[in-house]
């Protein structure tokens, strides 16, 4: 089949764009080699949104070779204050074109464009303006022993930076990995999702726009077990950050470790939040809502148990079922006013309604939603409602696995310990968050959780400047902050002899 490069699109809320549809390498849109192409269906119709051509290994050898050779134009011609003002030049675009970045990601991915999707460009924004300033800020160490010698290190970049993100954030994953490994002067191929590709393939272009050189940044798109792997196993790709599944995380470091690549990894959570007696239970009922709610539940850190103290329990029940019956509204990604719209594919839905089915026949007591939506304009999309599971146990499956949809399990405790031993009760650690106005408690509540990010009176309000990862089968490595830049940097150790004769 062929595909022309570029088609034009009408999105629903009536904004015109075109939809480039091939491989973006060297600062140019291209077929792939084979011609393969794949499809975006649309969550909340299931039809075509837009085609694109899929990379599979020539294309990625193509896009490797095309950063190997831009390297050492941006890493050693371009200074870091060049670094910098190209990388606000991107913060830029994002700003201008956020009405427009909005709605194509509310179009492939089932976000609300309004309550939803625009959010995710001002994360792309804050991402980019913090990475630009730290640019001309990377710097080495001088270490001091003897008089004799002078020795110091140069942090470097790493080379060609292969980057592999999900579906659940296309263009903000896309940033959070961008933006560092650019600032410190790699070159980057980043695969996108197969089920999300539009948005970061029609915002490629950008880069050459605002002044990046040809093979800096290449955005494929692709199936991860085609385009994926030849990237993990690619001898001239240096390093490996990949965001998704546990399972994609953990193929990925052996693909990787042929090579002896650097492999940072984002993965699965299934992460706690705590609500103690002397909680406000209001904004603790609020923010639990966030937790879980936000994104149709498809975040990473979504705080998927909640565990509350057996006074306040069925208040907070009550309290919680209500304000989300209320606040989270279901609607298409156009409809005004909605929160929770389509999960991103049939394949979601399914799995996240087989939990559903799971959680009740575990013995867990349904006391919101329990249910597809598949009402008059829910027919074709992929809607599950938000459901709330009460009165679960630490072996039932609805709280041991991940279920990556608007579906949330809650428990009771009665002492603070009780509570630590219950959310530390998992393979995972990625997020938790502590509600309480004790906050000695909270501090050392906090040490105690087993979890890569604490969140204390509050639940994933998360922050470029502050690292986000996590601790056993949650990932590998930080992004975020300095320590997210200083997984794209690698030290070099200069020896210098001051005179020491032999
Ligand atoms: P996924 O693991 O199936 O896919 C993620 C990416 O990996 C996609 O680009 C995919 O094409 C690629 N991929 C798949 N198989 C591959 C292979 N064999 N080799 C190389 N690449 C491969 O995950 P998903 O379905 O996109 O996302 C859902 C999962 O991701 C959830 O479990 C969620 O918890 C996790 N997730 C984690 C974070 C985080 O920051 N920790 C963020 C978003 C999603």
């Amino acid at each position: 089949m062929s595909l022309e490069l570029e088609y034009p699109v009408t999105l629903p809320d009536g904004q015109t764009f075109k939809q480039p549809s091939g491989l973006f390498i060297n600062n140019e849109y291209i077929k792939s080699v084979a011609g393969k192409t794949l499809d975006s269906i649309n969550p909340s119709t299931g039809e075509i949104n837009g085609s694109v051509y899929a990379a599979e290994k020539e294309d990625v050898d193509i896009a490797v070779a095309a950063a190997k050779k831009a390297l050492p134009i941006w890493k050693k011609k371009f200074t870091g204050e060049d670094r910098g003002i190209l990388l606000n030049k991107i913060a830029d675009a994002f700003v201008k074109n956020r009405e427009l970045l909005g709605a194509i990601e509310a179009w492939d991915s089932g976000k609300n464009k309004e309550t939803n999707a625009v959010f995710d460009i001002d994360i792309c924004v804050q991402t980019f303006r913090y990475y630009a300033g730290w640019a001309d800020k990377i710097c080495g160490k001088l270490i001091q022993n003897d008089p004799l010698k002078l020795a110091y290190t140069i942090h470097e970049p790493l080379g060609v930076v292969g980057q592999i993100i999900p579906w659940n954030y296309p263009l903000a994953m896309a940033a959070w990995k961008l933006a560092p490994a650019l600032a410190a002067g790699n070159t980057v191929v980043l695969k996108t999702s197969e089920i999300t590709p539009l948005s970061l393939l029609y915002f490629a272009q950008t880069f050459k726009d605002v002044g990046f050189p040809a093979g800096v940044v290449n955005i494929l798109s692709g199936y991860g077990a085609t385009a994926g792997s030849a990237m993990c196993v690619h001898p001239d790709i240096a390093k490996i950050a990949f965001t998704g599944s546990t399972a994609t995380g953990k193929l990925i470091s052996k693909m990787a470790s042929d090579t002896m690549k650097l492999v940072t990894l984002e993965c699965g959570g299934k992460s706690p939040l705590i609500i103690r007696e002397d909680a406000d239970l209001e904004q603790a009922v609020k923010w639990a809502a966030v937790g879980i709610m936000s994104n149709q539940g498809q975040i990473c850190t979504s705080t998927s148990r909640i565990y509350v103290h057996e006074k306040i329990y069925e208040t907070f029940l009550t309290q919680f079922a209500q304000h989300v019956e209320q606040e989270y509204k279901q609607g298409t990604m156009f409809d005004q006013g909605c929160v929770v719209g389509p999960q991103v594919s049939k394949q979601q839905r399914d799995k996240v309604f087989n939990y559903i089915e799971i959680g009740k026949a575990e013995g867990a007591r349904v006391v919101l939603g329990g249910e597809k939506n598949e009402q008059g304009e829910f027919a074709k999309g992929y809607y599950i409602k938000p459901t709330i599971f009460a009165d679960v146990q630490p072996n039932m499956r609805i709280v041991k696995e991940e279920i990556f949809g608007p579906v949330v399990s809650v428990g009771k405790f009665s002492s603070d310990d009780e509570a630590i031993t219950l959310a530390n009760d998992t393979s995972y650690g990625l997020g938790s968050a502590i509600f309480t106005k004790d906050l000695e408690k909270a501090h050392k509540m906090a040490g105690e959780i087993e979890a890569g990010m604490v969140w204390i009176n509050s639940s994933n309000d998360s922050d470029a400047r502050i690292p986000f990862g996590g601790v056993k089968m949650s990932g590998v490595g930080r992004e975020l902050g300095e320590y997210g830049l200083n997984m794209y940097t690698q030290a070099k150790a200069v020896h210098v002899n001051l005179g020491l004769k032999l």
